[in-house]
């Protein structure tokens, strides 16, 4: 089985990428900033029910240094790159994100060369699909890009994750030497949370099952399983028709926060009794977000209707993602068994 290379192992979807990799019977090489934290991962791991021993190999490297990423890609078959930044906040310069981002790809994406890998698949985003662009009825796909002249809804996020993307691109047409690269673009993904360290996407559903969100500001999203955008990333590392493509991973199209409470007080019974139902005004949340920095995030996005279609990695690829209910109920179980 060929060998692969997953950057950033102590990340919520590089983990879930690992899992189902080492199902798969492949072997496993994945980097981490400190070696200290192999540990966690191994952790992480074994919560998802796997105990590889020596059939994945741990590598330092960080994103912004040149050191480590050819040892990491040495032996290689083929590459996924998940790791960027993907901070709750909004940092005071954007070059924070934007210059691990890009420069991180561009390092992953030469020692990948050099090494002689076939395929990278990297973890790119909707952020670099539907930002910057008017309201439209008509759903975002792969062939749209985030606009960075746009504006409005542009976060130091959505402009890392385009610069990058782009970067990646670009760097394989001018000097990939036949190396192949294919991106997947989720929208905001959930599931089963394997340790305490979650990514940002998990605050959806914990900020409602916890009691911490008040009341639901007028907000929607696209949501998909991270076990389907793990599957994903395998579909598009070996099936030849991934070569070069885009893949917007998304199940069914946008929903609204209301939706995601009322799927969570349906299926959940009393441990979803802290999900509110109440609608906060847009001008409540602004108020909100003064003393609650996360919240500016999402500021852009009141009460706006965005549409997008999974359907091209249906058509090509054969994916079949799970319904977003049955993920935010994974979510929302997995935290409250980690009592996090
Ligand atoms: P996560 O759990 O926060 O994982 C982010 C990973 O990136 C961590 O392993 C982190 O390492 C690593 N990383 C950050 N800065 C780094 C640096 N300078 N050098 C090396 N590694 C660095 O988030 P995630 O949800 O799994 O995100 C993984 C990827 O999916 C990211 O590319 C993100 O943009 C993309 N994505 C996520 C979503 C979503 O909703 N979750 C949606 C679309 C795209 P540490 O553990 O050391 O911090």
């Amino acid at each position: 089985m060929p060998t692969v290379l997953v950057t950033g192992g102590s990340g919520f979807i590089a983990a879930h990428c690992i899992l189902q990799l080492l199902a798969a019977g492949h072997e496993v090489r994945t980097t981490v900033r400190n070696l200290a934290r192999e540990a966690d991962v191994r952790a992480m791991l074994k919560a998802g029910g796997a105990e590889p021993g020596p059939r994945l190999s741990f590598f330092a490297a960080d994103l912004t240094s040149d050191k480590g990423w050819a040892e990491a890609a040495q032996g290689a078959d083929y590459a996924l790159h998940v790791a960027s930044p993907f901070p709750s906040g909004v940092p005071k310069d954007e070059n924070e994100l934007i210059v691990p981002a890009r420069d991180g790809a561009l390092r992953v994406l030469r020692a990948a060369r050099d090494a002689g890998v076939k395929r990278v698949v990297m973890t790119s985003s909707f952020a670099a699909i539907g930002y910057g662009h008017p309201a439209r009825k008509k759903p975002f796909d792969e062939t749209d890009w985030t606009n960075l002249e746009g504006g409005g809804d542009l976060t130091p996020y959505t402009k890392s994750k385009t610069i990058a993307e782009r970067a990646a691109w670009d760097f394989i047409a001018r000097e990939g030497n036949g190396l192949e690269l294919a991106t997947v673009n989720p929208v905001g993904v959930l599931g089963p949370v394997l340790g305490p360290d979650f990514s940002t996407s998990i605050q959806i559903v914990k900020g409602l099952i916890d009691g911490s969100v008040p009341g639901m500001p007028k907000l929607s999203f696209g949501l998909v399983d991270v076990r389907d955008v793990a599957d994903l990333h395998l579909r598009a590392m070996t099936d030849p028709a991934a070569k070069g493509e885009r893949f917007l991973a998304i199940s069914g199209d946008y929903v609204w926060m209301r939706d995601i409470a009322r799927a969570l007080k349906a299926r959940m019974g009393k441990a979803a009794a802290k999900v509110p139902t109440r609608q906060l005004p847009n001008w409540l949340v602004f108020i909100a977000a003064m003393r609650m920095p996360e919240l500016k995030l999402v500021l852009p996005e009141l009460g706006k209707e965005k549409h997008a279609t999974g359907e091209k990695a249906t058509r090509l690829l054969g994916w079949n993602p799970r319904p977003w209910e049955q993920s935010a109920v994974d979510t929302a179980e997995s935290l409250i068994a980690l009592d996090a």
